[in-house]
């Protein structure tokens, strides 16, 4: 597995999960040749799992790399592009990693409830960010929004003009932004969102986006949608926890479910 060591049964079966998460993901359109999943390390928790810099739908196992809590590869035959490291440069640098790892690396190290992380450019989100309308849950589904998502203005951070996190600095920032949130949203980029396990995070972006585009309609009819209340946002975290239901039928849609 390009070098990459499983020191544990539970971490070879968070690796497993990775794939098809990365899977079902591209193929909800929340991933497409953008964006990643990673996994923390249950050997190692200050560690975490992310593929090699590709296309969601196209991963296998073996694409799989364990990265340090500074976001570095641990393989030494495997090390980013040296001009990734010079943020004045501002440009998209095409390496063997995913230039956004900060992003996954700081919120591990924020937030120790944290198992899975989520970076995507889901559309139906953005104009959420953009517009100071709050992304609100309108959908039972969804009743795990909270009732004012964060959004991350990148421009606090840096003032490069770039708009990816690149850095740990800007990564420590959004992780500042999404604190005990179950998402942030990323200003004219798109959303990370976060779980306590892989199928949490997955189901996490998926009624995300649905709840989205159904919230852009509904402020399309009217401009104050009734949405759910504080005590049913609350009483819907103890409702629905069966993530394993969706996921193997998303697994099934895969093809892959034995
Ligand atoms: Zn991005």
């Amino acid at each position: 597995m390009n070098g990459t060591k499983i020191h544990s049964p539970e971490d070879q079966e968070r690796i497993t999960d990775l794939v098809v998460a990365n899977q079902i993901l591209a193929q909800h359109e929340i991933l497409d040749g953008f964006g990643h999943v990673s996994v923390r390390s249950s050997f190692n928790p200050k560690h975490y799992f992310m593929m090699r810099r590709m296309a969601p739908a196209l991963v296998t196992a073996a694409e799989v790399l364990e990265f340090d809590a500074d976001s570095m590869p641990i393989d030494p035959s495997v090390r980013p592009d040296a001009r990734e490291q010079d943020p004045s440069l501002g440009v998209l640098v095409a390496g063997a990693l995913y230039g956004e790892r900060p992003i996954h690396g700081e919120i591990y190290r924020l937030r120790d409830d944290v198992e899975a992380v989520v970076h995507s450019h889901m559309p139906a989100v953005i104009p959420f960010g953009v517009s100071g309308v709050r992304f609100r849950p309108v959908l039972h589904m969804a009743g795990f929004l909270p009732s004012d998502t964060p959004v991350f203005e990148i421009r606090d951070a840096q003032d490069t003009g770039g708009m990816l996190v690149m850095s740990n600095p800007v990564g420590a920032a959004l992780a500042r932004s999404l604190a005990n949130a179950p998402l942030v949203l990323m200003r004219g980029h798109g959303t990370t969102v976060v779980g306590g396990s892989i199928k949490e995070a997955v189901f996490r972006s998926v009624y995300a986006e649905l709840n989205a585009r159904l919230l852009l309609q509904s402020l399309q009819l009217t401009k104050d949608p009734v949405c759910l209340s504080e005590k049913e946002i609350s009483f819907n975290h103890r409702e629905i926890s069966d993530f394993d239901r969706p996921w193997d039928l998303w697994k099934h849609q895969l093809g892959v479910l034995k």
